[in-house]
């Protein structure tokens, strides 16, 4: 199962990872597994970690940066930009600046689940 790089590599000062905004994520201080599903996780299980990590995300500084990190790299586990896999499996498959109207509707939309 895959684990979020942000939550296995500390950033060090001479990070050159090209992802910088990981540096202010939220999920940093957090356990991965609220994120990434456990092996066998019962639906209702999953309904509500997903539920604990989109809060968590809702206050992350950096989630529309995030979003699109796993858009852009076709992230198919986990919670990401207060997303789940399932979301991001129904958006459009062109690839979008976050700032696009479908995309900015996407995440809008994704916020209110
Ligand atoms: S949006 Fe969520 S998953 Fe992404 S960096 Fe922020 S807290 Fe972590």
């Amino acid at each position: 199962m895959p684990i979020p790089m942000f939550a296995v590599i500390p950033l060090q000062e001479n990070d050159t990872h090209p992802s910088p905004w990981r540096a202010f994520a939220r999920c940093r201080t957090e356990d991965s597994a609220i994120f990434f599903p456990p092996d066998g996780e019962r639906p209702t299980a999953r309904t509500a970690r997903e539920r604990a990590a989109k809060q968590i995300c809702r206050q992350c500084p950096v989630s529309v940066q995030c979003l699109d990190f796993a858009l852009t790299t076709g992230q198919q586990h986990g919670v990401w930009g207060t997303t789940t896999p399932m979301e991001r499996n129904k958006r459009p498959r062109a690839r979008q600046s976050p700032d696009t109207k479908p995309l900015k509707e996407f995440r809008q939309s994704s916020e209110r689940v």
